[in-house]
């Protein structure tokens, strides 16, 4: 039997496993979670986030492992689901719920996993409540040492699947957060100015953990316009929440599209392909050419209201953004509610929203072969226009901020791109051309980074891999770490914020499906011929 290790239970972790059952030959799995359960992940997990939280996937949208996400929520009891404020006749499949529930999906599917894993006659370990410490690759083996075993494991293959890297909690000054998930939830936040950095959707997570602890949101069963209203508690008159980022936008909300997803004309995987074989030289702007002739099909209408033919890709942005940086970010998120469950309800697709969601995921192949002038291009504009898009929210966490801004609780700080931040004892400066911010809590809400080698957390393997002298992983387009020295494909690099220089829009629960399953079928069928990620100026 291969003997298999999998560093990691949360989604990726859980859909290599899946895949690798899958297969016909007898498997030793091993997992390996920190956590006190496996096969929850960081986002669902309830010590890490609160009730509050919303997912921003339904349903049908997440693949399923042994059963819909639908199935399993309509098997639920009643009282179950109404902890969760969830209304058991009334769930559908494009449902976005508290991402705690999905958490307890997760977790249940891992177990039919496991159930199903001996059925099918593997030899599944798991150790929960257990974190790697180590991991060393040599020409015929790798071993893997933990915090609780005294010898390291013995494996052929390894899969890091070990996802989010947060800071630690700030312990030289209090009341600043490095990131929501950074001693946030659970923390009690005193009424004042509590300054959120990131107004997407860590910052809404920042916000709604602060606001809970000040008040209740209350639904108005009589109300024609069905508006969420905010009720502070009696005490907290002094909070004000400020969400800041250089633009002052916020996101708009989720909405309604054909899923499964319908295939792309012109911008096609294949035609991007073509032009990334053709070479870096101008990759971005033909590229770019094939992005505008795809939304100029999808949406004439929409492409002349923003003089398409005359933009590239360095103006697309602006005149992207434009409109709604003109507006008040609160009456823009207002209208663009009632836009969105207007259409919920018609099933009305707005073509271009729809093009540019569907072209994120085929422009994503191009970044690995980007030369860095373009790279940076790339990142100052169409990345930015690609995020706002599938990072839309779930509509209720708009009208939560809307019920907020009504009860005067939230606010929206635009800190153009020439701010100072200073972090001391008694709270975070925020400097920005019109004068200072002071905020006594501060949360730094803007999101996963992307990391390199160097903060690899396996000292060994980070030895190993940067003696080659590349401070990038060198992986693979199925995630495999390419490196003959240390025994060429036995380690899989699934830990998204370290692909993200690759794939700068890996995240999501369908992502983690697709590298479980890319990884799952490298394992079983060995290496095949795969494009090296790290690009030829890098190497
Ligand atoms: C706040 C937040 C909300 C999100 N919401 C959504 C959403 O609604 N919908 C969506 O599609 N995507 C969402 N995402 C995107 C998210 O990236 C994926 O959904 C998913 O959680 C990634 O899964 P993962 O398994 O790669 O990482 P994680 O979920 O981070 O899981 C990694 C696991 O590895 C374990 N681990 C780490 N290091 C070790 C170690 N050394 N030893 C043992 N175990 C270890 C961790 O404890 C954890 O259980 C969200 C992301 C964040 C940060």
């Amino acid at each position: 039997m291969q003997r298999i290790a999998i560093i990691g239970t949360g989604p990726t972790g859980l859909y290599t496993f899946a895949a690798l059952i899958n297969g016909r030959a007898p498997l030793a799995i091993t997992l390996y979670e920190q956590g006190d359960q496996a096969g929850v992940g960081m986002p669902y997990d309830r010590h890490a986030n609160h009730r509050a939280m919303l997912a921003n996937i339904a349903s049908i949208e997440i693949p399923p492992l042994t059963r819909t996400y639908l199935d399993w929520l309509r098997a639920r009891t009643t009282s179950f689901l109404n902890d969760y404020g969830v209304d058991k006749a009334g769930l559908h499949e494009r449902q976005f719920l508290p991402r705690i529930l999905l958490g307890h999906y997760f977790r249940d599917q891992f177990l039919d996993l496991l159930a199903k894993a001996k059925e099918r006659g593997h030899r599944v370990s798991v150790f929960e409540g257990c974190r790697v410490t180590d991991l060393a690759a040599g020409q015929e083996d790798l071993k893997i040492w933990t915090d609780r075993h005294t010898d390291p494991g013995d494996f052929d293959r390894a899969v890091i699947a070990t996802g989010h890297v947060w800071p630690a909690p700030a312990r030289d000054t209090p009341g600043y957060f490095p990131s929501p998930w950074s001693g946030l939830i659970g923390a009690a936040i005193p009424a004042g100015a509590v300054g959120v950095l990131g107004t997407s959707l860590s910052g809404i997570d920042a916000a709604m953990a602060v606001a809970v602890q000040h008040g209740r949101f209350h639904e108005q069963p009589d109300d024609p316009h069905n508006t969420l209203r905010f009720q502070r508690a009696a005490g907290s008159e002094a909070l004000c929440i400020t969400l800041m980022s250089r633009s002052g936008l916020l996101p708009e909300a989720d909405f309604y599209c054909p899923i499964p997803h319908q295939p792309l004309h012109i911008a096609t995987q294949e035609n991007i392909g073509r032009e990334i074989d053709a070479g870096p030289h101008g990759l971005l702007d033909r590229v770019f050419e094939l992005i505008r002739r795809e939304i100029r099909r999808a949406d004439p209408a929409w492409s002349d209201s923003i003089a398409l033919s005359t933009l590239n890709a360095d103006t697309f942005a602006a005149a992207y953004f434009a409109n709604r940086a003109q507006r008040n970010p609160f009456r823009w998120a207002r209208r663009n509610l009632e836009e969105v469950e207007r259409n919920k309800r018609n099933k009305h697709t707005v073509p271009w929203r729809y093009a540019l969601l569907r072209l994120h995921e085929a422009v994503e192949d191009i970044a690995p072969h980007l030369s860095s002038n373009d790279r940076e291009r790339f990142d100052a504009g169409l990345r930015r226009v690609f995020v706002d898009n599938y990072a839309a929210v779930p509509p209720e966490s708009i009208r939560r901020l809307l019920a907020l801004r009504a009860a005067g609780v939230i606010e929206v700080l635009e800190m153009g791109t020439d701010y100072r931040m200073r972090i001391g004892d008694n709270g975070t400066v925020i400097t920005t051309v019109n004068g200072d911010h002071h905020f006594p809590v501060f949360i730094d809400a803007r999101g996963q980074k992307a990391l390199d080698l160097g903060d690899l957390p396996f000292p060994r393997l980070r030895e190993q891999l940067l003696a080659h002298g590349d401070a990038l992983p060198p992986v693979g387009d199925n995630y495999t770490l390419m490196v003959p020295q240390i025994g060429g494909h036995r380690i899989a690099l699934a830990a998204l914020p370290f692909l993200m220089h690759y794939r700068p829009f890996v995240q999501g629960i369908a992502v983690c499906a697709e590298i479980g399953q890319a990884i799952g079928e490298t394992l079983h069928r060995g290496p095949r011929r795969q494009r090296h990620w790290l690009p030829d100026y890098e190497r």
